[in-house]
């Protein structure tokens, strides 16, 4: 008999909301080198074409301004730039990054969105390379990485490039995604609608039903024999940052392609993943990132401290043990 799923709801909503009406598209496509999904009630009637144009451009809007793997995108362009010069941001480029600098400051650097040389010299960025980068090519490049250097115009948007800064917004732009095509669905009239890319995920508003949207937590392959986790997202958004996805081995070592900015090396500590869940998936994202990169002890009293709801999931032998924030476990029941 498989185990009995545990169930997070959050304590706003009413155990089963009235009907509505309507009925479930689904819509797909790709974006960021992932796929995106998303669910949304409405009429029989619908016309999709506009509503997977509203979609696909929202999220064409974040590649464009914030990729790091498009030579064109205006991070990239930010990136290459000389010293010295001046760079007004788009919107949603100023509006992650503002986000971005927060988590910086807040996890003590163990997030940092300029860490992109760090990325690149561990094989992670946009040039493929495998295998441990020479002291030399690490050392130049832990110089050139550092949230403190990032220099905004007081009241402005214009960002200093202040010589070898590269931005690395891809720990915080796809859940800034899914915020940006929940928005664009709101503003088209359609007001339940569960949203997902590569994996992050945001629900608003209850399926014709009058159920919320309920996901089920990813669990790592190896964790075969664990209980699976429940959410309804009514209001809510859930993203996981995991070695499990991407990862490269050496002489027996697994490599994340998350990096401690703190040293520059790719995180050893023992995390499989963390889940965070908040309303914004934005933040999930960014603190997911965040709090892996501080590890199973520290990562948890920051969250704690914070009042984050986070789940670490922690190597244990061949297995997995759990561990839950306070907020995580009070939306347990
Ligand atoms: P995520 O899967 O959301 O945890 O994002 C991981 C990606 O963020 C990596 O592939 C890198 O591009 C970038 N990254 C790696 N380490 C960090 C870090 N410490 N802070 C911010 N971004 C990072
Ligand atoms: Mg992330």
């Amino acid at each position: 008999m498989s185990p009995v799923p545990r169930v997070l709801v959050p304590a706003a909503i009413a155990p089963t909301p009235p009907a509505l009406g309507g009925c479930i598209h689904d819509f797909a496509g790709a974006s960021m080198g992932t796929t995106w999904r998303v669910r949304l009630v409405a009429g029989s009637t619908l016309r999709r074409e506009p509503v997977r144009q509203a979609i696909q451009g929202a999220l064409d809007e974040v590649v464009a301004q914030m990729s790091t793997w498009d030579a064109a995108s205006d991070l990239a362009r930010y990136n290459r730039a000389p010293a010295g010069t001046r760079h007004v941001l788009p919107e949603h480029f100023d509006a992650v990054l503002a986000c971005a600098r927060e988590v910086a400051e807040r996890s003590g650097g163990a997030f940092d969105p300029t860490a992109g040389a760090l990325v690149d010299a561990w094989g992670f960025g946009p040039v493929p390379r495998r295998g441990i980068p020479a002291p030399t090519a690490l050392a130049e490049a832990r110089g050139r990485a550092g949230w403190r250097r990032l220099d905004i115009e007081p009241g402005g948007r214009a960002l200093l490039q202040p010589g070898g800064l590269a931005l690395d917004l891809s720990a915080i732009a796809k859940g800034f995604g899914v915020d940006l095509v929940a928005r664009r669905l709101d503003a088209l009239g359609i007001a339940d609608h569960l949203v997902e890319v590569g994996g992050e995920l945001r629900g608003t508003g209850v399926k014709p039903d009058g159920q919320p949207w309920w996901v089920a937590l990813e669990q790592p392959d190896d964790d075969a024999g664990g209980r699976q986790t429940l959410l309804a997202l009514h209001g809510l958004s859930v993203a996981t940052s995991g070695d499990y996805r991407r990862w490269f081995e050496h002489a027996g070592t697994r490599y994340s392609h998350t990096i401690d900015p703190r040293d520059g090396l790719p995180i050893r500590h023992g995390l499989a993943s963390v889940t965070v869940i908040h309303a914004d998936c934005m933040r999930a994202d960014a603190w997911s990132t965040a709090l892996n990169v501080l590890g199973p002890d520290a990562g948890l009293a920051l969250a704690n401290r914070l009042g984050l709801a986070a789940r670490l999931l922690v190597r244990a032998g061949d297995g997995l043990a759990e561990r839950r924030s306070l907020a995580f476990d009070a939306l347990l029941r």
